[in-house]
C-alpha cells in the first residue's frame, strides 16, 4: 500500500464538551492511519469558540505527529487579535492556516467587516503572509459563493486571494464530479495554478446536509436525494449509503487525476475511513497495473 500517492486531509471542529472531545480525539487517532497531510480545525467567531479552536489546534500540534492547520475567520475580530492568534500558533511550530472570511451568526444578515479587521479572506491572506512564513489555504466554491454576483465575480475574487499569496484552494463540498471538474477547468483557465483540493462531505444525516447545503450554495442532485428517500428513520442505513456515494465520487475524481482530497469529517471517523480505504485500494490497483505494464515492457 503506497499511501504517499494520495494526499489526504481531515477537518474537525472543536468539540462542545469533554465527552465529545474524547470521541473526536478517538476519531482523529483512527484517521492518523492514512498518514494525512494535515488535520484542520474549524474556527468559530465567538469568544468561547475561539478559545476552543485555539486549544484544539495546540493539542493536535502537541499530541499528534500529523501537522495541523488552524482555520481563521475575519468575523468580529480586529487584525491584531487575528495576528496574535496566528503568531501564537507559528511560535509553536504551526505554519498552516486556512484563511476565511467567515459568516455572521444571525440568519439573513450580511457580513460586515470589523472596523479594525481584515475585510475578507484575500485581505487576511495578505496580512498573514507579511507576518510570517505561513502556508495558506483559502476556500473555493465550485457552485459559486452565495455572495458572488456571478461566476466571473467569483473567479475574480478567488484570483484576489491567490494574488494575495494563497498556496492552495480547498473547495466547498459538492456531490457531482462534473461540478468539480468544470470548476477546476475554469480556475485553471483564469490563470490560477495552485492546487485545488476537492472538499468531500460523506453524508451521514441527509436532512442536516440538505438544510446546510441550502445556506452555503451547494446543490444536491435529485439522484442523490432519491438515494436517501425513505431512510429518515434508519440513520445507520443512511450512513452506509453516504459512505458508498462519497467513495463513488472520490473514485471518479481519482480517475480524473485528482490525488488530493479534504474530508469534512464532522468529527466522526467511520464514513471517512471507509471512503479512504476504498480510495487506497483503487490506488493500489492502479500502481499494480502500472508495475505490470512496466515489467511487460522491460
Ligand atoms: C474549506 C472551507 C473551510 C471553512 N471553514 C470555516 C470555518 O472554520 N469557520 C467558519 O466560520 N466558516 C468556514 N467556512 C465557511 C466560510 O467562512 C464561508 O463560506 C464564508 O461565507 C466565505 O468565506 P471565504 O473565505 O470564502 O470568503 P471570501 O473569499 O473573502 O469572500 C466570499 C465571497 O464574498 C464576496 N467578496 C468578498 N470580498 C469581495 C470583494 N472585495 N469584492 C467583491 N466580492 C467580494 C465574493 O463573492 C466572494 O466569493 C469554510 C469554507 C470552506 C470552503
Amino acid at each position: 500500500m503506497n499511501k504517499n500517492d494520495l494526499k489526504l486531509s481531515f477537518e474537525f471542529f472543536p468539540a462542545k464538551d469533554s465527552a465529545a472531545e474524547e470521541k473526536t480525539w478517538a476519531s482523529l487517532k483512527k484517521l492518523e492511519n492514512f498518514n494525512p497531510q494535515f488535520f484542520s480545525v474549524t474556527f468559530g467567531a465567538g469568544g468561547g469558540e475561539r478559545l476552543k479552536s485555539d486549544s484544539f489546534v495546540k493539542k493536535i500540534n502537541k499530541d499528534s505527529l500529523v501537522p495541523v492547520a488552524g482555520h481563521l475567520t475575519c468575523v468580529d475580530m480586529s487584525k491584531d487579535e487575528i495576528n496574535d492568534l496566528a503568531l501564537g500558533w507559528f511560535e509553536k511550530g504551526v505554519n498552516k492556516i486556512v484563511a476565511l472570511r467567515g459568516d455572521v451568526r444571525e440568519k439573513n444578515k450580511q457580513y460586515v467587516p470589523h472596523p479594525n479587521g481584515y475585510q475578507n479572506a484575500a485581505d487576511m491572506c495578505l496580512g498573514l503572509k507579511k507576518l510570517a512564513n505561513f502556508e495558506i489555504a483559502v476556500g473555493g466554491y465550485p457552485e459559486i459563493h452565495p455572495d458572488s454576483k456571478n461566476k466571473q465575480d467569483d473567479t475574480d475574487h478567488l484570483k484576489r486571494k491567490v494574488d494575495a499569496g494563497a498556496d492552495k484552494i480547498i473547495t466547498q463540498y459538492f456531490f457531482d464530479k462534473d461540478v468539480f471538474l468544470r470548476y477546476r477547468d475554469s480556475v485553471v483557465a483564469a490563470g490560477i495554478n495552485i492546487p485545488i483540493i476537492p472538499g468531500i462531505m460523506p453524508i451521514s444525516n441527509f436532512k442536516k446536509v440538505k438544510n446546510f447545503s441550502a445556506m452555503c450554495g451547494a446543490s444536491i442532485p435529485d439522484w442523490i436525494a432519491s438515494e436517501f428517500s425513505g431512510l429518515d428513520d434508519t440513520p445507520e442505513v443512511q450512513q452506509l449509503v453516504g459512505a458508498s456515494l462519497a467513495s463513488d465520487l472520490v473514485k471518479k475524481l481519482k480517475k480524473e487525476e485528482v490525488n488530493e482530497f479534504h474530508f469534512y469529517t464532522l468529527n466522526k471517523y467511520e464514513l471517512t475511513f471507509a471512503v479512504c480505504s476504498r480510495l487506497l485500494s483503487l490506488q493500489n490497483n492502479l500502481n499494480q497495473n502500472n508495475q505490470t505494464k512496466g515489467e511487460a515492457r522491460a
